[in-house]
């Protein structure tokens, strides 16, 4: 794994990409993101136009050190001040009253703007080298799983995104923890590896995001860090009869999950994970672009454990899947399924 700084002649190389409004591919400790210059409209239109992302979805902008914070945010309360002190550099993006120089390309046409100092050296060089701010959205197409790895941001782009620079194997590999800080009660909008309990220790008043596993209304949500291979979500206990199931004509499956499993298939190709959630984030988007390149005409999700350490990728998971393929115990769900459901893994 690389994580060292590179070479000041590629950042500054990179830096000069910026500066002419061209695109850079660059690393952070959650994943890896599509630069652009924050103030250049043009160059931020351009990143919407590779990710293929509506305009009204807003990027967040990267910036060295919290001291920028003023030159982007209307207003700094002091909740968002705790928790930058605490988590800057590192996984947290907060969302703050947009300064009027932000421009609305940038923030979707809102009036707030989400910023973020990412701990990631390569990030931090790069933003140094550029003085000022960087839009970024994960270097993904839109809705789909987000590189953790250079050859992800290739996959994704080809030669379209000239620039990349290489930060080795993302440390986290989820996307970062986002907190609005532009009401009076701050909020969780994203679960990610920093947790409620963490934010809750340094500003007790945050409200957390609506269960994530609690049913989705078909159509309700848009599908995201979704695989092109449709993928479901199964109970553990039920995992290999699903697998049975599904591969009894021939059909080749692929299954993401926290243990081995229980019964050989050579039907299968099964990718497990691990039960601990820090390990399990990392390899995550990988395990879903492997999975999604094996051939299988589906992937199953063993359901991850309960608890707050793993509520980022049920998050992730569960939007990924369509909300007819969730299957879990909960009777709503099971609803669901038994309305629009293809009744497969029935627990
Ligand atoms: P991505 O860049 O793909 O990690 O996505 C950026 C995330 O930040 C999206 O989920 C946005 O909804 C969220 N975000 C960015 N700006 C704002 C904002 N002004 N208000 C609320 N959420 C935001
Ligand atoms: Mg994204």
């Amino acid at each position: 794994m690389i994580t060292a700084r590179l070479p000041q002649e590629e950042i500054d190389r990179a830096v000069e990409a910026l500066r002419e409004g061209e695109i850079v591919a660059f690393p952070t400790e959650t994943v890896y993101g599509l630069g652009a210059d924050a103030r250049n409209p043009d160059a931020v239109r351009r990143v919407f136009e590779l990710k293929g992302r509506p305009a009204t979805h807003p990027l967040i902008v990267h910036i060295e050190h919290q001291r920028a914070l003023e030159r982007w945010a209307l207003v700094v309360p002091p909740v968002a001040l705790a928790l930058a002190e605490k988590f800057w550099p590192g996984p947290l993006t907060l969302v703050l009253r947009r300064a009027p120089a932000v421009d609305l390309a940038v923030t979707g046409g809102q009036d707030t703007v989400a910023i973020r100092v990412p701990a990631h050296p390569v990030a931090q060089q790069l933003l140094k080298g550029f003085g000022s701010g960087i839009a970024a959205p994960s270097a993904n197409r839109y809705g789909h799983v987000s590189p953790t790895r250079t050859e992800h941001v290739r996959e994704e782009f080809g030669d379209a995104v000239r620039t990349i620079l290489d930060g080795g194997d993302c440390r986290i590999g989820l996307e970062s923890t986002i907190v609005s800080c532009v009401d009076a009660v701050p909020r969780l909008l994203r679960p990610g590896f920093i947790t409620l309990t963490q934010l809750r220790a340094v500003v007790p008043e945050v409200e957390g995001t609506p269960a994530t596993d609690s049913p989705r209304v078909p159509g309700s949500d848009v599908k995201h860090y979704a695989p092109s291979t449709r993928l479901s979500i199964v109970t553990s206990a039920t995992l290999e009869e699903v697998v049975g199931q599904l591969t009894a004509d021939g059909r080749r499956v692929a299954v993401l999950a926290t243990r081995p499993p229980r019964t050989a298939n050579k039907y299968m190709t099964w990718v497990n994970a691990g039960r601990r959630a820090d390990a399990y984030a990392r390899e995550l988007y990988v395990g879903l672009r492997t999975l999604d390149k094996s051939g299988a005409s589906e992937i199953l999700v063993e359901e991850v454990p309960e608890g707050e350490a793993w509520d980022a990728v049920r998050d992730r998971l569960h939007r990924a899947a369509s909300a007819e393929n969730v299957v879990a115990v909960d009777p709503d769900i099971a609803a669901l399924r038994a309305e629009f459901g293809d009744g497969i893994g029935q627990p």
